[in-house]
């Protein structure tokens, strides 16, 4: 079975934010204090995540990715992963995670049935990791990169977000990564979203900025590594690790966006940029039968909007922070 949406794109992913609290403050995506938190009853349980993913399973979805908030500061996520993992229909299960936890986790995570990782890092500096992050201690990523390749969860993707004036000084020193290891790393362009705290036009830095910083160190070659995706990948000649470009705003993945998202209190929530949401909740918490879940689900297929006309000089300061939404 495929699900396609109403302008014929295969929605075959589904995002999922278990929970919206998080160990790290990142400038960029959160306020110092924190955010509102859901109280503990508005957050889905596995249980329910695992319902909605079977229904999702039977309707064409294929693969899954976890994210937050922190993913790993949710109690027993083993146990999420391998009833994921169990359901028919479901290829691939992938985490997005700030690393913090990973190092104890990781052999636990690949027995579970975890794929990938995705693992976010914007500075290779202990004193800027801190500042950035606000309080976070970057050689426990570190250690969790390794452990995560000893476990098999590969490729290892590393995901940054530069930012002029705050790491844009290490672009150069992230590419570099791919000469020597088979690692993936990926720029993200910063996205005026949640938190304004920092946001300001300058501050943005484009993908095709982005491109001609990394080429001062050679040649990028385009590689195609997936069907579809938001991210454009190349590499140097030779190379064993990959980069990557996403650019949410500059050259737009609409056409090709597979995905839907879960949020942490059971919203579906068809584009990321638009504030249009499907509450599962009253279904999941009333309704026994799978029927009315399976009707909200395509619901929310159907009104996913063609694309987004997003431009860094949009306030999205109203839209929810990424944390709240899953990044
Ligand atoms: N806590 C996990 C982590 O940091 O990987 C998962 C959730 S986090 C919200 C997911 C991703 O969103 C991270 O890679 C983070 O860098 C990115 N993110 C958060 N706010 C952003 C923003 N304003 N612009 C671009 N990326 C952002
Ligand atoms: Fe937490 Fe991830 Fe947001 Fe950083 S980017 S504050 S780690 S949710």
């Amino acid at each position: 079975m495929e699900l396609r949406d109403t302008f014929e794109r295969v929605i075959d992913y589904l995002r999922i934010s278990i929970t919206d609290r998080c160990n790290l403050r990142c400038i960029y995506c959160m306020p110092e204090k924190g955010i509102q938190l859901f109280d503990h009853r508005e957050i889905l349980t596995y249980e329910e995540i695992t319902r909605v993913v079977v229904i999702a399973a039977s309707l064409g979805v294929r693969k899954i990715r976890l994210t937050g908030g922190e993913p790993l500061t949710r109690k027993n996520i083993f146990f999420l992963i391998s009833s994921l993992k169990a359901i028919n229909g479901i290829e691939d299960i992938s985490l997005t995670t700030n690393g913090m936890l990973l190092d104890k986790y990781a052999r636990g995570l690949a027995d579970s049935g975890l794929n990938r990782i995705n693992i976010s890092l914007d500075t290779l500096r202990p004193e800027r990791y801190k500042e950035i992050t606000r309080g976070g201690d970057i050689s426990l990523v570190m250690n969790g990169i390794d452990a995560a390749e000893e476990a098999g969860l590969l490729p290892i993707k590393i995901n940054m977000v530069p930012i002029r004036h705050i790491n844009d000084d290490e672009i150069t020193d992230f590419a570099r990564m791919t000469l020597g290891t088979p690692r993936h790393v990926r720029f993200i362009e910063f996205m005026p979203i949640g938190s304004r705290d920092l946001w300001n036009d300058e501050r943005y830095i484009s993908s095709d900025e982005l491109k001609i910083t990394v080429e001062k160190i050679g040649p990028l070659m385009p590689v195609r590594l997936r069907k579809r995706g938001p991210a454009k990948y190349f590499k140097f000649d030779g190379a064993p690790g990959v980069i990557g470009f996403i650019s949410a705003l500059t050259h737009h993945f609409c056409g090709e966006c597979n995905r839907l998202r879960l949020t942490a209190d059971g919203r579906l929530r068809p584009c990321l940029f638009s504030e249009t949401e499907i509450d599962l909740k009253p279904a999941l918490r009333k309704q026994p039968s799978d029927k009315e879940i399976e009707r909200l689900l395509r619901l929310s297929i159907q009104v996913k909007p063609e694309g987004h006309n997003i431009n860094q000089r949009d306030d999205l300061s109203s839209l929810k922070n990424m944390s709240r939404i899953g990044g």
